[in-house]
């Protein structure tokens, strides 16, 4: 899966990042495989809550449609939602807006034996309010500096982070918009808005384009994923958790007193 991540300070240009890939599998296999993740996550997660030292955040953006929510559900599927919990980040309130805008997102942070899965985040401090021009250009493009200093202090603090860009192509994007026009119990999720975003796919990418080259780090690196496939989506994201997680060389904690001898009657 590394081939997926971004190397700090590379330049990247998502045009020659693939949105399809297979990794050589078929998809049945490929479900199958995200079977035998979900447990090993399942495990693992119940072991991070038990030993509550280690705090994991997981960041999704992606373009609309891009299968952030899909990506959550299919993933965490089987995990204990007392140990894992997910921020959506939507529009700001006008008392968020009155902050700076990283103060909503700190206070969703994960605490000890935590997982916590942002859907959308402080990027779009860099991505929508850059693309709409709703700060100036001074104000923006200092963000990076500040999203890589806050970032550095929750890994310095204790934190893992991994941050994931589902990486669709415009043809596939057209296609789900489509679906879910044809679909009624999907109306819900289609705002007519969502075509005008797609009119701007161009500065979209470019506002993509520069996050990821510049707030990929070793202590928050970037993964683009090839999402035109979701269970290929939803594969390569399961691996790099569950990997990231057996990485922490975690085990259950010693029981408080001593259980040799312990006759329940
Ligand atoms: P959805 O994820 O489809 O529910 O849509 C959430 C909407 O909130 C998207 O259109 C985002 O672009 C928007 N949004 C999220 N964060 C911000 C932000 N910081 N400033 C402006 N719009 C935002
Ligand atoms: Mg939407």
């Amino acid at each position: 899966m590394d081939r997926y991540r971004i190397p700090p300070g590379a330049a990247v240009r998502l045009g020659a990042l693939p949105t399809r890939d297979d990794g050589g599998m078929d998809k049945h296999e490929g479900k199958q495989r995200l079977k035998e993740l979900n447990e090993r996550l399942e495990a693992l997660q119940e072991m991070l809550y038990a030993e509550g030292k280690h705090k994991v955040l997981v960041v999704l953006q992606a373009t609309d449609t891009g299968g952030k929510d899909g990506t959550i559900r299919h993933v965490f599927d089987g995990t204990n939602p007392q140990g894992v919990k997910v921020a959506s980040f939507k529009r700001p309130t006008e008392r968020e807006l009155a902050h700076d805008y990283l103060w909503r997102v700190h206070a969703h942070t994960p605490g000890n034996g935590e997982i916590v899965i942002f859907n959308r985040s402080h990027y779009e401090d860099v991505l929508v309010v850059r693309v709409h021009g709703l700060v100036p250009p001074e104000r923006w493009s200092k963000r990076y500096a500040h999203i890589e200093a806050f970032e550095r202090m929750l890994a310095d603090e204790g934190t893992t982070i991994l941050k994931f860009f589902l990486h669709i192509s415009a043809g596939e994007q057209a296609e789900r918009l489509q679906a879910r026009l044809d679909d009624p119990t999907k109306h819900w999720k289609f705002s007519v808005g969502d075509l005008a975003e797609r009119k701007r796919w161009d500065d979209y990418r470019a506002a993509f384009e520069e996050m990821l080259s510049r707030t990929s780090t070793e202590h928050a690196p970037w993964y683009v994923v090839p999402a035109d496939r979701k269970w290929y989506r939803n594969l390569v994201v399961a691996t790099v958790l569950v990997e990231a997680l057996e990485g922490l060389g975690m085990s259950y904690p010693e029981p408080e007193d001593d259980l040799s001898g312990v006759v329940i009657e």
